[in-house]
């Protein structure tokens, strides 16, 4: 058996009808959809905007309320910057949280070192935003704030529905980072009451290097790229066709999979967990042990660090806190921002499962979690079991 996949949060494998979808785009299909005087253009043309209704369709907005970016690093700096920039004789007050992923946080210090002001709330230990937090972080510069729909690391479905009423009562523009929502819980940009939405292709099955931005109708932007004026003149550059293809292919099988997937994603993932809760002591879920989506789960296991877990669970491929934060071997942001101990935010990893995973993979995981953290508590000077 190769590698088991279980990081799912990270990046996704193409779909293979994803795939098939995009391989025409790649060869014959090549046409500029700029270029409409002919067939070539004429075809390109028309299956960017069947891509764009398709998106469109799974989060419940209007075709044109849809922008196609390289990824939704682009979408939330072009969502973020954008806002501020176009409304900054408004105000300068962006309200967002402490748990964002880096392309909010980090747009968010820039806009700082321009003269911004933004409030980074807290969340509670299961990396909940409360609502009331928002309230009373309003003042009367407030122009933006944004909070995402789902944190990547441990999965918590933030109260977005409530925060977007609060957004929409107060007149202030509302954006969600929703790439770990889309497609895989229901995601009405209506109900929500958000004004931008930003959704990426390679954490649904579909292409990386591509993504999109939900732009409620009437709502001005300041683009982050000039050029020939593509996507409304919101986002020049001759667009991505392949990718733009396989992004409305991945929202259109997502749309019609998700809710068979989440409950096969839900019944694994709570075996997981109650396996690992009942059966390895002095482990613990991080997140909130309902409101989370269904294929992610997120442990700490006193007294065995994450990194040298992972590397000796070899048949798996899993990620310890964060993809970027992996890499510095810092606790991650995102545990310590809930409160979690350092000591205990060092021992954390965290699972995320996906379409292609079975019950059997689990209960291997199972399996050589129990087998693991015993041998490596044994080790460990640290753990006094
Ligand atoms: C992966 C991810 C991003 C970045 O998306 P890219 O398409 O890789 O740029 C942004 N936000 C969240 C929550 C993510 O998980």
């Amino acid at each position: 058996m190769g590698v088991i996949y279980m990081d799912h949060n990270a990046t996704t494998p193409l779909d293979p009808a994803v795939l098939e979808a995009m391989l025409p785009y790649l060869k014959e299909h090549f046409g500029n959809p700029s270029s409409t005087t002919h067939e070539y253009g004429k075809v390109a043309r028309e299956a960017v905007e069947e891509a764009r209704e398709k998106v469109a369709r799974l989060i419940k907005a209007r075709r044109e309320e849809i922008i196609f970016t390289s990824g939704a690093t682009e979408s939330d700096n072009l969502a973020i910057k954008g806002v501020a920039y176009a409304y900054k004789d408004k105000g300068n007050h962006i309200i967002t949280s402490s748990i964002e992923h880096k392309a909010v946080l980090n747009t968010c210090h820039f806009l700082e070192e321009e003269g911004f002001k933004v409030t980074y709330l807290p969340v509670d230990r299961y990396g909940l935003v409360d609502p009331d937090d928002v309230k009373r972080a309003i003042t009367k510069e407030t122009i933006l704030i944004s909070i995402m729909q789902v944190n990547s690391e441990v999965g918590t479905i933030e109260p977005i529905e409530e925060i977007g009423r609060i957004a929409k009562e107060k007149g202030i523009i509302f954006h969600t980072d929703a790439v770990q929502g889309v497609g895989k819980i229901e995601t009405d940009v209506g109900r929500l009451n958000v004004d931008l939405l930003s959704i990426s292709g390679h954490k649904i099955y579909g292409p990386k290097g591509v993504g999109a931005l939900y732009i409620r109708k009437g709502l001005k932007l300041i683009p982050l790229i000039h050029g020939g004026g593509q996507e409304r003149s919101i986002r020049s550059g001759t667009e991505n066709v392949p990718g733009i293809v396989g992004l409305g292919k991945a929202c259109e099988i997502a749309g019609e999979v998700m809710e068979k997937e989440a409950e096969k994603l839900t019944y694994l993932r709570n075996k997981l967990v109650e396996a690992v809760l009942s059966e390895i002591p002095d482990s613990q879920l991080n997140g909130h042990p309902e409101r989370r989506v269904p294929g992610n789960a997120n442990f700490s296991f006193r007294g065995v660090e994450g990194e040298s877990l992972i590397l000796s669970l070899k048949d798996f491929a899993l990620s310890s806190g964060s993809a970027c934060t992996s890499a510095s071997l810092k606790a991650s942001y995102v545990l310590l921002a809930m409160g979690i101990p350092e000591a205990i935010a060092h021992c954390s990893i965290r699972v995320g499962l996906g379409r292609g995973n079975t019950e059997e993979q689990i209960d291997l995981l199972i399996k050589e979690l129990k087998e693991n953290v015993a041998r490596l508590r044994k080790m460990s000077p640290l753990y006094e079991g």
